[in-house]
């Protein structure tokens, strides 16, 4: 049995709650995996007592992961993303081992962007959008980033009634936001997820994230289409933080577009019409458009989806696509550069030993900022 001091769930066997009583045992072997060997974003796992417990369990030996992979092995899918999820250097070595040796398989699916403020309908979207392109024959992965999930211990994807349909789906892979650490950790860890399924055949993959901010830049960073998920009667979300947000989008969806909101509905459609004409478009080559759904009706769904394979088609044909993609890597690798050196300054005993004190100096005025700075440094180079 865990328990988890701060939560009040109890598991009395290893199936979580959250799965749903008449899940098959896939579902259990694709989503379990990932919760067994650790996954603190589901509520009552912490990374503490499951970190030493999930690298005790990995045996796989890089090529292990490699095969598992590639033949879609559900259980070691989820193991491997659970490795390249480790903050432990020994794993992060091994994972590089791995994406190194998957890298030829990958970069064949479409990579799709969803945000949206929270109760929009992004779950209630995924779900209808991910089960209609897996009956179409796709195989559909659908991930997660949520910067706030080390708090929450991933308040999105980790919900129990989430996508419990489309979790049945033969062809879906639903994964969690990681949690823990920076954003940057996280976005690292989401881009070498994408790259696992896509070796396992996914070629479809949706990444949802909270319309909250900084998650997606880093999320616009890593798919080809960006789509931003509004209510009816968002007027005043031109503002500020949501303008930016459509400046990244590829496309605008009203959700929650029925017929007894008609007329609300038909005037937001009109403000992000106009607004949108004084945005400079996401994408070289192509217009945003907005288009209106309900999700919880399955309606408008399928436009949004013909909306995204004519941008594909489009911006293959002019470049854009591969042009995009080729710079997402370098993005990654700057990224990653970033990442490691953050982690080496963190890590490093002198500047660990310093800190505290310049700190403490710089808050008492006893130390001026600049020289605190030159201080640290010099530690640190
Ligand atoms: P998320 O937080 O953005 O993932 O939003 P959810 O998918 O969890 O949806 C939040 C609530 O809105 C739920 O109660 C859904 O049933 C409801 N909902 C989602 N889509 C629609 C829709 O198109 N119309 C209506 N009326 N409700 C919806």
């Amino acid at each position: 049995m865990t328990k988890d001091k701060k939560s009040k769930i109890q598991y009395t066997d290893k199936r979580p709650d959250w799965v749903p009583e008449n899940a098959g045992d896939e579902f259990a072997a694709r989503v379990m995996i990932g919760v067994e060997s650790g996954n603190p974003a589901i509520p009552g796992q912490t990374s503490e007592h499951q970190a030493p417990h999930s690298a005790a369990k990995n045996k796989l030996s890089v090529d292990d992961h490699v095969e598992g992979v590639l033949k879609d092995d559900r259980g070691i899918l989820a193991q491997s993303i659970t490795l390249v999820e480790s903050n432990s250097l020994k794993h992060i070595e091994k994972a590089q081992e791995v994406i190194k040796k998957i890298l030829p398989h990958t970069g064949k699916s479409i990579r799709v962007g969803i945000t949206g403020v929270p109760g929009v309908g992004k779950s209630t979207f995924i779900e209808v959008l991910g089960t209609d392109l897996c009956k179409k024959g796709h195989k559909v992965a659908v991930l997660a980033i949520d910067p706030s999930s080390a708090k929450t211990r991933g308040s999105i994807l980790g919900d129990k009634t989430r996508m419990e349909l489309l979790s049945r789906e033969k062809n879906s892979f639903i994964r969690p936001s990681p949690s823990g650490g920076t954003l940057g950790g996280v976005t690292r860890k989401t881009r070498e997820t994408i790259m696992l399924c896509e070796a396992a055949g996914f070629d479809v993959i949706l990444i949802e994230t909270v319309g909250v901010g900084q998650s997606e830049i880093s999320v616009r960073s890593m798919v080809d289409f960006f789509m931003l998920l509004m209510l009816p009667g968002g007027g005043d979300e031109l503002q500020g933080i949501k303008k930016g947000i459509m400046e990244m989008s590829d496309l605008l969806v009203i959700n929650k577009a029925e017929e007894d909101n008609f007329a609300i509905v038909t005037s937001t459609l009109q403000n992000y019409k106009m607004a949108l004409h004084y945005i400079q478009s996401a994408t070289e080559g192509w217009t945003t458009e907005v288009l209106k759904t309900s999700a919880l009706n399955s309606v408008g769904i399928e436009e949004v989806w013909a909306k995204v394979l004519e941008f594909i088609e489009t911006t293959k044909k002019s470049g854009i696509h591969e042009q995009r993609r080729k710079d997402q890597v370098v993005e990654w690798v700057m990224s990653m550069v970033e990442n490691e050196l953050l982690q080496k300054f963190y890590n490093e005993p002198a500047v660990a030993a310093l800190l505290p004190g310049i700190k403490e100096n710089v808050r008492s005025g006893k130390t001026p900022p600049t020289k605190a700075v030159r201080e640290i440094l010099e530690k640190f180079l």
